[in-house]
Parts: C-alpha cells; sequence; structure tokens
C-alpha cells in the first residue's frame, strides 16, 4: 500500500487534502492523472449501464433532499455506528471494528448493550494507548447535518446525502410519468455521498465524502431472483472491464440475520486489496421498502400502472451499487507492477485497462532541433482532439519512457530524423510488451483507435 500511496502522491494521482494547511484527515484531491482516471471510470459507467441499455435512463439529483426522505429511508433512525471512547487517551473508536480487531469475532450488528458488554469481559485494549478503560458503546448517526439559515429553529436542518439512492426513489413517478419506461427498468444516478465515518482509512478505501454510481432497478417481485443473478454477473463484468484481476474478485453473501433492514438478500463484491480483503460493491434486493416509505411519509401515491393489464401495484427494487473511489483503489493496486528488466534495470508500471487509463498516448520528439518539435506537436495537435494525450519532450527516451510507464500511458509514440527525412512514420512504443512498430502518420488515428480496444 505505502508504494502505492506515494506512487499516487508523486505523479499527480492522489494527493491529501488541504496539504499547506498542514492537512485535513482523510480527504484527498484527484491531481491531473487521478481526475483523468476518475473521469474516464464513471464514463465508461454510464455509458455501459446507462447509454448502452434500453432498460436504463439516468438522473442526476441533488446532494440535499428534503429531510423527510432520509426520516422515511430509515435513515434518521437507524443509519448508525455504535462508538466507545478511550477514557485514558480520549480516542474514539467503531466498537464493532475494535471487537472484530482484537478478539477475530464478527460484532456487526450487535446492540450498545451486547457490545459494551463483549468490551469489558474481554478486556479489550485501546489501540492508541494500551489502556482497558472504554466509556459505553453508544449510537452516532452517519449522516452530515447541516442548516439552513431561514429561521433558528430544528426545521431548518438538512442533511448531506448519505447514499444516491433516495433521490431515485424520490423522481420515481417523475420518470414514469416523463419518459417511455416500463417495468423492468432502471435509473442509474452518479454522485457524491457524505457519510460521518468515524475511523476512516486504508487511503482512499473509507471517505467521509465519496462517489457511488447507483442503480434502482424496478421490477416485479415474482422475477427478482434470475434478475439478481443478472445484475451479480453484470457486476464482475464490470470488475473485468476496469481490469481487476479476476482471482482477487469475490463474493459474500451477507447471512439472513444480518441483512440491513430493507434488504432481502444481500451479495458484496469484494476485492483483495493489499491491507486484506474488503467490500468493493454490493447487489442488495431493497423489496418495495422504499417507494412503499416514501410514498406513507410523502402521501403521494407511487404506484406504477401495467400498460398491458392496467394492474397497479409498487415495484420492488433491485440495487447494484459501486463506489467510485473504491473502484479508483481496486485499478490503482492491480495496476501497479515493480518489473525487473535487462541489465539490471527496473520499472514501475501501472498496467491500467487501456480504455481507463488518464492518457492514452505521450508524443515525444527525439531531439528538441530540427524540425522534429514541430512535426510532434502536429501529431499531438491531432490526436489531442480525440483522446488525452501528452507531450513529452524533457530527457532521454528511455527516461520518457519510466516516466509514462509509471502513469500507464498505454502507448509512447517517437517522433524521430527518419520520420521527417524519411518515411512519415513515428515509433509506437507499447507499455506493456515495450515492443516498438513503425506506423505511418497518416494511419496513426486508426492504428490507436484499434489498439486501445
Ligand atoms: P462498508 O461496509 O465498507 O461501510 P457499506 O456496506 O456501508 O460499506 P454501501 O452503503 O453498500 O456501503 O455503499 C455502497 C458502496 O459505496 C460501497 O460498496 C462502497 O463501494 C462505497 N462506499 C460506502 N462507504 C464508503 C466510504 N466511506 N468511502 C468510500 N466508499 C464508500
Amino acid at each position: 500500500m505505502d508504494h502505492i500511496v506515494s506512487l499516487c502522491k508523486r505523479r499527480g494521482f492522489i494527493y491529501p487534502g488541504s496539504e499547506i494547511y498542514g492537512g485535513f484527515a482523510n480527504t484527498y484531491t484527484f491531481g491531473p492523472y487521478g481526475s483523468e482516471l476518475r473521469k474516464n471510470i464513471k464514463d465508461l459507467w454510464w455509458k455501459t449501464f446507462v447509454q448502452g441499455r434500453r432498460d436504463m435512463v439516468g438522473i442526476d439529483g441533488g446532494i440535499l433532499l428534503h429531510p423527510r426522505a432520509w426520516e422515511a429511508s430509515g435513515h434518521v433512525a437507524g443509519f448508525n455506528d455504535a462508538m466507545v471512547d478511550c477514557k485514558n487517551c480520549k480516542a474514539r473508536h467503531r466498537a464493532d471494528h475494535l471487537i472484530e480487531n482484537a478478539l477475530k469475532v464478527d460484532a456487526e450488528g450487535l446492540s450498545e448493550e451486547d457490545l459494551t458488554k463483549l468490551i469489558v469481559e474481554n478486556d479489550v485494549k485501546c489501540p492508541k494507548c494500551g489502556e482497558k478503560d472504554f466509556t459505553d458503546a453508544r449510537n452516532f448517526n452517519l449522516m452530515f447535518k447541516t442548516e439552513l439559515s431561514k429561521t433558528k429553529d430544528d426545521e431548518n436542518i438538512a442533511y448531506l446525502r448519505p447514499e444516491t439512492a433516495q433521490a431515485i426513489f424520490l423522481e420515481f413517478k417523475n420518470v414514469v410519468d416523463t419518459t417511455r419506461v416500463k417495468v423492468p427498468f432502471g435509473i442509474g444516478q452518479i454522485g457524491k455521498a457524505f457519510r460521518n465515518e468515524i475511523t476512516p482509512g486504508n487511503f482512499i478505501f473509507r471517505l467521509i465524502e465519496f462517489e457511488q454510481m447507483e442503480i434502482e432497478y424496478f421490477i416485479r417481485p415474482e422475477n427478482w431472483e434470475p434478475l439478481f443473478e443478472e445484475w451479480l454477473q453484470e457486476q464482475h463484468k464490470w470488475c473485468e472491464m476496469i481490469g481487476l484481476n479476476k482471482e482477487k474478485v469475490s463474493e459474500y453473501e451477507h447471512p439472513q440475520d444480518k441483512l440491513s433492514h430493507y434488504s432481502k438478500r444481500t451479495v458484496d463484491i469484494m476485492y483483495d486489496f493489499p491491507f486484506g480483503r474488503s467490500e468493493l460493491y454490493g447487489l442488495a434486493y431493497r423489496t418495495d421498502f422504499d417507494l412503499t416509505q416514501h410514498q406513507e411519509y410523502s402521501g403521494k401515491k407511487l404506484e406504477y400502472r401495467d400498460p398491458q393489464t392496467n394492474e397497479t401495484y409498487i415495484p420492488h427494487v433491485l440495487e447494484p451499487t459501486w463506489g467510485v473511489d473504491r473502484s479508483i483503489l481496486a485499478v490503482l493496486c492491480d495496476a501497479y507492477h515493480e518489473e525487473q528488466l535487462e541489465e539490471g534495470d527496473s520499472r514501475i508500471v501501472m498496467k491500467f485497462a487501456k480504455c481507463i487509463a488518464p492518457v492514452k498516448v505521450a508524443v515525444m520528439p527525439l531531439m528538441k532541433k530540427d524540425g522534429l518539435p514541430e512535426k510532434a506537436q502536429e501529431i499531438y495537435d491531432t490526436l489531442s482532439q480525440k483522446w488525452n494525450v501528452e507531450y513529452d519532450d524533457g530527457g532521454s527516451i528511455g527516461k520518457r519512457y519510466r516516466r509514462q510507464d509509471e502513469i500507464g500511458t498505454p502507448f509512447c509514440i517517437t517522433v524521430d530524423y527518419e520520420t521527417i527525412k524519411e518515411d512519415d512514420a513515428v515509433t509506437v512504443r507499447d507499455r506493456d510488451s515495450m515492443q516498438q512498430e513503425r506506423v505511418k502518420i497518416e494511419e496513426l488515428g486508426s492504428w490507436i483507435e484499434e489498439h486501445l480496444l
């Protein structure tokens, strides 16, 4: 992990947030390459699941929703983590994580009383100071509260959304009334979510501000099982599309007695991160819980009328959900390779799937003279209309290759003397095989197009 974190900082993928002010814990800025990678992942997702499917549409809801929506969804009452404070060093810990780390037992979903009892009876120590003197476990809501400035009473409290899903339920009726969707259909959305996680960490794995790509897929209840399997396979296919090693991806079926209040079945897609196997994505069968709740709390009918049979009912919902930041982290971990080359040389290479690589092509004039830069600039101008291209003229070609390997650029194009004097062609070097090939300038665009697939 340390190598990846340091490469991310050194090469402009991810910087610690607000660094010039001494940092602001667990916040990050995605730098020039990180933001390209992020955008490519989101674009690919949208293209795959919204644009590419006839049964899907997209929306872009707000971060702020009516506060009653969060009462209806169960978040105000139930979106809690139980915490304990160390009375000696004042560190705050998530009670279930404290127990799981110390006793190696699953403590998720236990009551405040049971968590307190387990900690006391097993003499669990504070990981920070080693003392065994904790407060009782108490629930803290994970939602960020904010205040509207109209007047000073409670009605002006609003929440930053802890998940993007709820905006989709709130707009269910609008989407059905204004588009031609028919059950089964899905609504997809990409956007920021906020959780006041008390123990964020593992770089960008657990953040307080993160981004989700979510789908609510509306179905008839009797069809949920085969469609659940289909979505699970779609999520596996997605992992392959972004280049994740199949062997590092697995499933975790939530036991029936540990399911969230809204779910009848939940499967997590797990990834073997360097710090252990952890949740990458999730798939939940949320039944008709959310639409029923919003219908009750809003007093507005959220039923669907089947156009063929005229039957009205509240559709059930499958929810495949993807974290953008966890996708990026998995992609970074998977792509990172340290390779030994001939003659004691070595390289770090990020073997990103080409479709999400932040820079697709680097254009390099062999020398900064004799008309080579002008030719290289011309090629840059043409290719950059279509792809994110980098112009690199600093240092030896070998150094420039290493630099591009470290940011995972699939192809490096070198403009040399032969280019301008003899063949109007360039050398294209492949990131993974390091093989070189001569390609005519007029054929470069289609060559790259073909090889990026
Ligand atoms: P965890 O068990 O790790 O806390 P969760 O089960 O609460 O996650 P969901 O509510 O299912 O997560 O959220 C859907 C997806 O959003 C997750 O699969 C993950 O990719 C992402 N996600 C959730 N919480 C965070 C976070 N704090 N930081 C970054 N990504 C997150």
